[in-house]
């Protein structure tokens, strides 16, 4: 674990005695530093097949047994052993039926056997005609196309080999990955275990809607919307979230909420007063109780970020305006807390593709842009890309990652994120 560095205090307010504007971090060194301080939880538990989606493996599942387990039919039809057919007319009798569950016998010479999809192949047959192919008269079945070996046969082992390790240690779990861990026997799976985090609002200006009518605002104040989106994002990850609610913007209210939340949570989000204002008292916060990096993140939106040590809890400061929030949530904290549960793969893959929007002010920072998927395939760009647009998050299928002093032309192929990769 790199050690910590603190950051040194304004004097009470003054703009003189501010420190020097701290140096932007790149992205990738920022994240590349908070996976070093997400060491993996040490306790895994042990749950249902059923009610592991979304959750970090922490076992190598390894299979006991081919599947399929035998050679099987993919069809409707009839077995057949290929050198019996001698032309269109060759009628064959039907010497045994096999319906999927049940097994079959040798397969007698010069018949065929019924067979139906998933039920094995009998012994001595080579390949499946489909039924469609075949014309069933008194007495017999014609097969009216010649038969090669092989066809229509799902083979043992093809989806998985006995021995094989089908599912490591680190890999989040999808719905089709229960299915795998079905398919070798597994009721129950050991992942990582849910990550505690404790979620905090800042800012005397937040009001909880259903607490204030709308017409009962009072000026300045702003209804918290990003307790909302951070508290879901964080059930996606599979956390168990203690909403603390909105802090006020006093230095001994934050200490207290902080300490008070350090002692059985492993990761304390907070959302706002992480600026350089004097109403940001998280920071100041966070030093008195633990060890604090505040960081200058180069890229737009979402500059500051904070992140730290409180006791044995992990602290992360995300800045209030809401899209700047929702970015660095799904560009920072997504990845730590996947690596807190011990998966390997954090980092979202983008995807290349093309603009059909022009972007002419290139900005020093990397910016990500909210944009959505068009039917022609291409990209088109909300129209305000401002960090307090909530409605561009919404609309947009994921973000443009465009680097530091780029600009875009039509047609150009940008970097996309998109929003299946990054919110779950
Ligand atoms: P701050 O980082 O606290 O200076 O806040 C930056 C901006 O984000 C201000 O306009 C705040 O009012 C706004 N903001 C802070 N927290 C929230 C929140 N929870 N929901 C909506 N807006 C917020
Ligand atoms: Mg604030």
């Amino acid at each position: 674990m790199s050690p910590l560095d603190p950051v040194s205090l304004p004097a009470s307010g003054s703009a003189a005695a501010r420190p020097p504007p701290t140096p932007l971090k790149p992205l990738d060194q920022a994240l590349a530093e908070l996976l070093v301080l997400a060491a993996p939880l040490a306790h895994s538990e042990c749950v249902s097949t059923f009610d592991a989606d979304g959750r970090v493996l922490a076992q190598d599942l390894r299979s006991g047994l081919d599947v399929p387990a035998h050679d099987n039919s993919s069809m409707d039809g009839y077995a057949v052993r290929c050198s019996d057919w001698q032309g269109a007319d060759t009628r064959l009798q039907v010497s045994q039926r096999i319906a999927a569950g049940s097994s079959g016998q040798l397969l007698a010479p010069v018949s065929i056997a019924r067979i139906f999809t998933g039920a094995p192949m009998p012994p001595g047959a080579d390949a499946v005609v489909m039924q469609e192919d075949c014309e069933a008269v008194d007495g017999g079945v014609f097969i009216r196309v010649q038969p090669r070996p092989g066809q229509w046969i799902r083979r043992h082992g093809e989806d998985v080999a006995s021995g094989a390790v089908v599912l490591h240690s680190g890999e989040r779990l999808s719905p089709a990955s229960l299915g795998l861990a079905a398919s070798i026997g597994f009721a129950q799976l050991q992942v990582a275990r849910r990550v505690r985090v404790a979620l905090l609002s800042t800012g005397d200006e937040l009001a909880m809607p259903g607490e204030v009518a709308p017409a009962d605002m009072l000026p300045g104040a702003i209804y918290n919307s990003n307790r909302f989106f951070l508290k879901a994002l964080l059930q996606r990850l599979g956390c168990t979230v203690s909403d603390l609610g909105i802090v006020p913007d006093r230095l001994d209210a934050t200490v207290q909420a902080f300490s008070g939340a350090s002692g059985h949570h492993d990761l304390i989000l907070t959302s706002g007063g992480v600026s350089v204002g004097e109403e940001d008292h998280v920071k100041p916060a966070v030093q008195t109780l633990g060890e604090l990096k505040l960081w200058q993140i180069a890229i737009k939106p979402g500059k500051p970020f904070a992140c730290g040590k409180i006791g044995a809890a992990h602290f992360i400061g995300l800045p209030g305006n809401p899209v700047s929030s929702f970015v660095t949530f799904v560009l920072l904290v997504r990845p730590f807390i996947l690596r807190l549960q011990g998966a390997v793969d954090v980092a979202p893959q983008a995807i290349p593709v093309r603009a059909d929007f022009a972007w002419a002010k290139a900005d020093k920072r990397r910016e990500f842009l909210r944009a959505r998927l068009n039917p022609a395939g291409g990209l088109d760009l909300f129209d305000n890309q401002s960090s307090g647009v909530l409605t561009s998050a919404v609309w947009a299928d994921g973000l443009v990652d465009n680097p530091a002093g780029q600009t875009i032309a039509r047609g150009d192929t940008v970097r996309f994120l998109p929003f299946s990769a990054l919110l779950s």
